[in-house]
């Protein structure tokens, strides 16, 4: 063995021996416990509406962001990660200082986003069974709350979400949150949501919030919004 393998050969020794290699490998991000829901549809499925480009972008990075740093934030914290990010949201004051605002913003954002693609689609062009009663008896008519949610949209100063959420006593209200903020943690149940944030429509309708917030009234999915006001669950 010529005098320069040997050398080598003692140097990578003594670095396994010391544990150097294993202290300079950094930690593999975590990639459980929450993970993205594949959509449940085609990225093209809701154009000329929602383009593709966006979805992807949404979905696959913005989705995927916040469900990253969820899990990064749970980490060394067991009694959160084995719980679903719906009850974590709506539990943020039994959850611990140091991870409120990672829990608020990326739990929030998580469990908003889930909630949205299973309410978009191709299913149905307006509400039906009690959805239906109840929005009349609240707003006067379909195109009367459609006028009222879209004015909640289009008025969310910077980035958050415009909803109809059904309180604890069953009745409907329309609200706003911001950021990434659930209805869940003041206890109302989302039914239908309006993503307002930039990333949602800013490659296809750029400044023009108005006109996403009126496109989005064409992929919404009545039949699964309508299924949500009446299925009886939390959230
Ligand atoms: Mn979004």
């Amino acid at each position: 063995m010529s005098g320069l393998a040997s050398a080598v050969l003692l140097t990578s020794a003594s670095a396994k021996a010391s544990g150097v290699g294993a202290q300079a490998a950094p930690a593999p991000a975590p990639t459980g416990p929450f993970t993205l829901p594949p959509l449940p549809y085609a990225y093209d499925a809701l154009e000329p509406y929602f383009d593709a480009e966006t979805m992807h972008l949404h979905h696959d990075k913005h989705h995927q962001s916040y469900v990253d740093k969820l899990n990064a934030a749970v980490v060394g914290h067991p009694d959160l990660a084995s719980r679903s990010v719906y009850d974590l949201v709506a539990n943020l004051d039994a959850v611990p200082m140091e991870v409120l605002a990672a829990i608020r913003n990326q739990g929030g954002g998580h469990a908003n986003h889930s909630f949205w693609w299973e309410t978009l689609g191709k299913g149905g062009s307006a509400p039906t069974g009690e959805l239906a009663k109840s929005i009349d008896a609240k707003f006067g008519s379909f195109s009367a709350f459609q006028e009222k949610l879209t004015a909640a949209a289009t008025g969310v100063f910077g980035s958050g979400w415009a909803w109809l959420v059904k309180l604890p006593g069953g009745d409907l209200e329309i609200s706003t949150t911001p950021n990434q903020d659930s209805p869940l943690t003041v206890g109302h149940k989302p039914i239908v949501g309006i993503d307002v944030w930039e990333h949602a429509y800013y490659l296809k309708y750029k400044n023009k919030r108005p006109d996403y917030v009126k496109a989005y009234f064409s992929v919404v999915n009545w039949d699964a919004v309508s299924a949500k006001f009446a299925d009886g669950k939390k959230a």
